[in-house]
């Protein structure tokens, strides 16, 4: 998972993409880099979250009215800073791009940039072989103009396989954007005045005042010429599956990412989970999330069983995301630092506890525990997505077939485990119908049912299984 901005603006935008960047934050917090053009590629990239990576001092290098900003979590790439985006090559004209998402082909893909088109890539990461492909297939075509462009990127789009939502500046040509032919990561378009912006969620173009114009459609690239004409292009289209999970956890309630609001599919999550809770006669005393992303769920479905809704867990915010620490003894050791009990909200009472998903299952039992220590009678779990049992190809850090508690498990072996007196999972149909509200809509839900929306070759899931294993 990342997240990145693309402006063109109409004066520097080193700040712009700054603050941009601050509020899509949640979506990696292992790398920050930001690229501007003002006559030369400025770049300052490094490991760390944004406020950590620039300061007052980049504002006078980093110069420029076009600019790229990203944040990053490791998916191929090793996760060092060499890895992180965005990229840029010299040739043709000085391209820099960024990306969000998974080349499910990147290792053969590297091999044949390497070996057929002489393109040498230095890091692991996945943006460095779209780049160079865009960049070879651009070459090709000569000159530049916009229609040389395009074929160009249809040209890409014939060699590349997975998910991709991609933002580059092509020097002093333009901004451009494309998305992958299923649209499996978002990329939202917004405009203010004369200026334009590209970002993976919609609260980036609320933040800085950009009037939203839309979602980039599956298989379409954006192109925004120096004089400010906005190219728009169907590449190529697939069935439209945009990752589910944006919705149940990545993204933030405030945005909206394909015409559909974040916050409301959640609280629909929470209602269709109400259901079945019901249905399995489960009454609790009191509902309370696990902050923060559940709170919208479990909110709605303690007014749906009219029960009440408390704050049992108060986060330190000062920690990062749990889900998106690369290590278990990261992940294991921050749950006690991160969440501290309202005992009295919980001693002698029967507390049902809503999450978003259960991964590997840690965290989920360390609530539990938490829970039990403040005396609470019963402590019950609700998943508002179902069990997880397939891995993510398109760059999501939870790829390992192994690491999931539900791979090989039922729900009543699962619930020992994690040492709860009842587990509730939503079922994918609840899911879907949580996810959609009203809209007539296909999800990429393949981490839930192993129904990838691509091709998927066999030495990628064990390439992954492999690097991961090296990593831990
Ligand atoms: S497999 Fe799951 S996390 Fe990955 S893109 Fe599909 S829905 Fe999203």
């Amino acid at each position: 998972m990342c997240g990145f901005i693309g402006i063109y603006g109409n004066k520097d935008v080193f700040y712009d993409i700054y603050t941009g960047l601050l509020a899509i934050q949640h979506r990696g917090q292992d790398s920050s880099g930001i690229i501007t053009y003002s006559g030369r590629f400025n770049m300052k990239k490094g490991n760390g979250l944004v406020r950590d990576v620039f300061g007052e001092k980049h504002a006078s290098y980093l110069r420029g009215e076009i600019g790229i900003g990203h944040v990053r979590y490791p998916t191929v790439g090793g996760g060092g800073a060499e890895d992180a985006q965005p990229f840029y090559v010299n040739m043709p004209y000085g391209i820099a791009m960024a990306h969000n998402g998974n080349i499910i082909n990147y290792f053969s893909l590297k091999r044949e940039l390497e070996e057929k088109n002489r393109r040498h890539l230095n890091s692991r990461c996945d943006v460095e072989a779209i780049l160079n492909v865009l960049a070879y297939e651009l070459e090709k075509e000569g000159d530049f103009s916009v229609d040389g462009l395009f074929s160009a990127l249809e040209r890409t789009y014939e060699r590349l396989l997975g998910s991709y939502s991609v933002v580059a500046i092509i020097r002093d040509k333009g901004l451009l954007a494309f998305r992958d032919p299923h649209g499996i990561k978002p990329i939202v378009f917004g405009k203010r005045g004369e200026e334009f912006i590209f970002a993976s969620e919609s609260v980036a173009l609320d933040v800085l005042e950009f009037e939203f114009l839309g979602d980039i459609k599956p298989g379409e690239a954006v192109f925004i010429t120096r004089e400010r004409e906005v190219v728009r292009r169907k590449i190529r289209e697939e069935t439209h599956t945009p990752c589910i999970f944006e919705w149940v956890y990545f993204a933030r309630p405030d945005s909206v990412i394909d015409g559909i609001s974040v916050y409301e599919a959640r609280l629909r999550l929470g209602r269709e989970l109400a259901k079945l809770i019901k249905e399995r006669g489960i009454i609790p005393d009191v509902v309370i999330p696990v902050p923060d992303t559940s709170r919208a769920a479990a909110l709605a479905l303690a007014e749906e069983l009219n029960i009440p809704y408390r704050e049992g867990l108060i986060k330190n915010r000062y920690i990062g995301r749990t889900f998106i620490m690369p290590t278990d003894r990261e992940r294991s050791s921050s749950v006690r630092m991160k969440l501290n009990p309202m005992r009295f909200e919980l001693a002698g009472k029967k507390v049902l506890v809503v999450d978003d998903s259960i991964v590997r299952g840690h965290t989920s039992r360390q609530i539990i525990e938490l829970i039990r220590s403040t005396g609470a009678s019963e402590v019950y779990f609700a998943s508002y997505s179902p069990p997880l049992r397939y891995p993510c190809l398109y760059g999501i850090d939870m790829q390992t077939r192994g690491e999931f508690i539900a791979r090989n498990r039922t729900v009543e072996e699962i619930k020992h485990i994690i040492g709860a007196d009842e587990l509730v999972y939503q079922t994918v149909d609840g899911l879907i119908r949580g996810v959609k509200g009203e809209k007539e809509m296909s999800f990429c839900t393949a981490c839930f049912t192993g129904e990838y929306p691509t091709d998927v070759p066999e030495d990628m899931l064990r390439m992954i299984e492999e690097d991961r294993k090296r990593k831990e």
